[in-house]
């Protein structure tokens, strides 16, 4: 029988792509999610994707305990990945309560009903956000982490010590009531793009924070101007530096992921891997990269710094592609196609 994992939050951006390669993988999955950031878009597009109509969803909310052990009484649930959570992080600063209180009560949920249901193998999603600015790059796993600069940056690191500490609470269990709990925390660095089929991507609400869906919405001219923040940063071009990973290469280092630790293939009770490409690429190389790619100009300018930008941040990938035998595969160029290939058929274009 084909092992199961619950993808919390498996409707939105992240979860819907990963919830595709978990079924290419051979997986079932149940997704959960309360619908609070997303409509039903994307779980659309993952059910035409897959061919399955018979994916199950459950509109629960994760803070709700009852609702989450419900879910593990209802599936015999061999793996969570974890994504449900807020993830603004100006609306942290001014919301602090609100998500302490969303992204860690879920968490502790999931946690508490993994360990009362049995253990299970826990998936976090983590981010490169716990690294700061760091000294040396690329960082490695091993990076120290430094304070957060937000809420939503601080419950990154909090979720990702929770874990690890239930991991080790739990390890030397053997009870038929209560097994272990094992955990990877999965640190991402910047996802973009959409799937391929240009039935998933990225649906920000509002104006959207994150460059790649400014990008497509401005091409497409739903947004006058991208802002460049900041061309006076010590790098080459005075623009900052990321490591911009497609959004289905990084679903693929889940299924990886999550497969370790059904398999029994941890090293550790607890692992973190970083997933990112290794490759730094400037704001205005990315900007460049899409123009020259989809054969078209941006309407762009230079604007002051964005306060709490890092200069430069990217991955050393070697513990991912080495342990997990994972490596990105698509070109910021397939990527920066994909994404404007989804906008567009936002737009009915
Ligand atoms: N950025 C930009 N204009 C925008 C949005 C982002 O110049 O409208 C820059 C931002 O300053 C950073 C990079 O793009 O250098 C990536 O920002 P994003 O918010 O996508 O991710 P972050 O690295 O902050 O998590």
């Amino acid at each position: 029988m084909a092992k199961r994992v619950l993808v919390s939050g498996g409707a939105g951006y992240i979860g819907s792509h990963v919830t595709v390669e978990l079924i290419n993988a051979g997986y079932d999955v149940v997704v959960a999610d309360n619908m609070s950031n997303c409509d039903m878009t994307c779980f659309e597009g993952v059910k035409k994707i897959t061919g399955r109509e018979d994916i199950p969803f459950c509109q629960i909310d994760c803070c709700d305990y009852a609702s989450v052990d419900r879910l593990f009484s209802d599936y015999k649930i061999d793996a969570v990945i974890h994504f449900a959570a807020f993830k603004a992080v100006g609306e942290s600063v001014a919301e602090p309560i609100m998500y302490y209180r969303n992204n860690l009560v879920s968490f502790l949920n999931i946690l508490e009903a993994a360990k009362t249901h049995g253990g299970c193998n826990v998936l976090f999603s983590s981010s490169a956000t716990v690294y700061g600015e760091a000294e040396n790059l690329p960082v490695t796993e091993q990076t120290p982490r430094l304070p957060a600069t937000s809420p939503y940056g601080n419950t990154k690191q909090m979720c990702e010590d929770i874990l690890r500490d239930v991991v080790f609470a739990t390890k030397d269990y053997d009870g038929a009531a209560q097994g272990p709990v094992k955990g990877i925390a999965l640190r991402y660095f910047n996802p973009i793009g959409a799937h391929p089929s240009a039935l998933i991507g990225e649906l920000p609400r509002g104006v959207p924070n994150n460059l790649v869906p400014f990008i497509t919405q401005t091409a497409i001219g739903k947004r006058e101007c991208l802002s460049i923040f900041g061309n006076d940063y010590p790098t080459e071009d005075g623009t900052c530096l990321r490591d911009y990973i497609d959004i289905v290469d990084l679903a693929k280092a889940h299924v990886v992921a999550v497969s370790r630790m059904m398999d029994g293939k941890m090293k550790e009770g607890y692992e973190i891997f970083n997933i990112g490409t290794g490759r730094p690429v400037s704001v205005a190389e990315l900007v460049n990269a899409f123009e020259k790619v989809n054969n078209l100009k941006l309407n762009y300018k230079f604007a002051p710094r964005r306060p709490g930008d890092v200069v430069a941040i990217w991955a050393d990938t070697r513990l991912a592609n080495e342990e997990l035998g994972w490596k990105a595969e698509r070109s910021v160029e397939e990527t920066l196609a994909a994404a404007w290939a989804w906008e567009k058929r936002l737009a009915g274009k």
